[in-house]
């Protein structure tokens, strides 16, 4: 017997002792959560079993096939797992992993500002240490979740007189206190998943400021390339729709709240796995030019999917983020410029339609508006583009106007609520 055999037994065996879809939600993550067998790729000390993501994967594996839900994935609590667990200390990830695992606290990352979007390492906003608590002053924007998270992933300057990258530290927020005030914004396409993020004396207890003080842009990276890595993957969402059982009752409950700002991330990313049935139905299939472009598309597609399945395969080996992230996303970004694109040919005018009667129930609407932010998300097309030039390919590095102590760096203040 292989060894992966082994294991996805040993799991199996694991699962027909305890699995029970009549048990709540809460209750049976917390039972994954403390087997280890809900991040077997995570330290044992932290929830996990040491192992390596291969054999994680072979775990993963064992539940989806006896039918069994795992770990809470979604939303930005991975990102703030991997984070803490490559940079937090013994209490962090004592004290968050579990809650992660089981779900019971949601994350945001408040990263962007209203000046410093792509040059993150601009932000502003300011914290300061007073006795044993950081107190923080500034406003982010474009927060995804930050209206039903617990916890945000902070980025703060500390040091205004440290260059830009050696001045900012990363610190985990409580968002559930009076001086953390979150307003949603509306989008274009109906939803509205993100948030501005106002903090006037929020306050941070010192034991949450992750990593060393000055050392917040190597945790914002971390978190960054983790993005990137996972970009758009297909969310744990609706999946087990119709299953019977109080489980999955608890799933769709969470799904229709706290998944609810990913809904659209499927129409985003293009919806490609339509293009053929709608092509086939509207007889646009016929028309030569048509078909040419669904074809680009289909090997555009493919090829990301390629991309893609390296990402996963280095991160299974253990491999540090390589070029594929920026990559994918680019690649990803490519896509769905297209396939809104071959959408709109197909349907015509009825693809700016909403409602009942129009193409399939408004969802061709919804991904024409929904496209560019997958180019937005996660650093912008322009900067992977920069990345890829001047990372991967060698290329000269952009001219740096911004070195020195950042107090005295130019900046765009436009928007921003705190001052050095
Ligand atoms: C779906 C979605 C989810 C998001 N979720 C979050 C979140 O949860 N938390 C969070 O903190 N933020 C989030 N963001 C914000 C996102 O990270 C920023 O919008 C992004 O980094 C771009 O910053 P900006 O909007 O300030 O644009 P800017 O940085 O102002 O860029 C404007 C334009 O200038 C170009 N540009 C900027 N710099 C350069 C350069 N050096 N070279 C060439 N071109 C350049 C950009 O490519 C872009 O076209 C989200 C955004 C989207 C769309």
């Amino acid at each position: 017997m292989s060894q992966a055999t082994t294991l996805h037994a040993e799991v199996t065996q694991w699962l027909s002792e305890h699995w029970d879809p009549n048990m709540d939600l809460l209750t049976w993550r917390s039972l994954v959560a403390d087997s280890g067998w809900g991040a077997p790729s995570w330290p044992s000390d932290y929830y996990g079993k040491d192992m390596s993501p291969l054999d994680a994967g072979v775990v993963e594996q064992a539940f989806a096939d006896h039918g069994a839900v795992g770990a809470a994935q979604s939303g930005v609590r991975m990102l703030a797992a991997v984070t803490l667990l490559a940079h937090g200390s013994h209490e962090q990830k004592q004290k968050y992993l579990r809650g992660i695992l089981t779900g019971e606290d949601q994350w945001c990352q408040l990263f962007s500002e209203p000046g410093s979007g792509s040059d993150l390492a601009g932000a502003t906003t300011r914290a300061d240490l007073r006795g044993d608590e950081w107190i923080i002053n500034g406003q982010k924007v474009w927060n995804t979740s930050a209206h039903h998270a617990q916890y945000g992933l902070l980025l703060a300057r500390t040091d205004w007189d440290a260059p830009k990258h050696q001045g900012l530290s990363y610190f985990v927020i409580d968002m559930e206190q009076p001086g953390v005030e979150v307003r949603q914004l509306a989008q274009m396409n109906g939803h509205a998943s993100f948030n501005e993020v106002f903090m006037t004396d929020a306050v941070v207890n010192r034991d949450d400021l992750v990593g060393e003080a000055g050392g917040g842009w190597k945790c914002a990276m971390t978190t960054l390339a983790n993005e990137r890595r996972s970009f758009d993957r297909a969310r744990d969402v609706g999946a087990r729709k119709g299953r019977q059982g109080k489980i999955f009752a608890d799933l769709e409950e969470e799904f229709a709240i706290a998944n609810e700002p990913y809904t659209w991330y499927p129409q985003r990313a293009g919806r490609v796995d339509l293009i053929l049935q709608r092509a086939m139905e509207t007889g646009a299939i016929n028309d030569p030019a048509q078909r040419q472009d669904i074809a680009r598309l289909h090997i555009m597609a493919e090829s990301a999917k390629w991309t893609g399945e390296r990402a996963k395969a280095a991160a299974k080996a253990g491999k540090p983020q390589g070029p594929e992230g920026s990559l994918g996303k680019l690649a990803a970004s490519n896509v769905a410029r297209l396939a809104a694109r071959v959408h709109t040919a197909i349907c015509g005018n009825d693809a700016l339609l909403t409602g009942p009667n129009s193409p399939m129930g408004g969802v061709i609407a919804e991904i024409l508006v929904s496209t560019p932010a997958i180019s937005i998300a996660g650093g912008t097309d322009e900067i992977q583009k920069n990345i890829i030039a001047e990372r991967v390919m060698g290329l000269p590095k952009e001219p740096r106007v911004d070195d020195g102590p950042f107090r005295d760096v130019r900046r765009n203040t436009s928007g921003t609520t705190t001052k050095s």
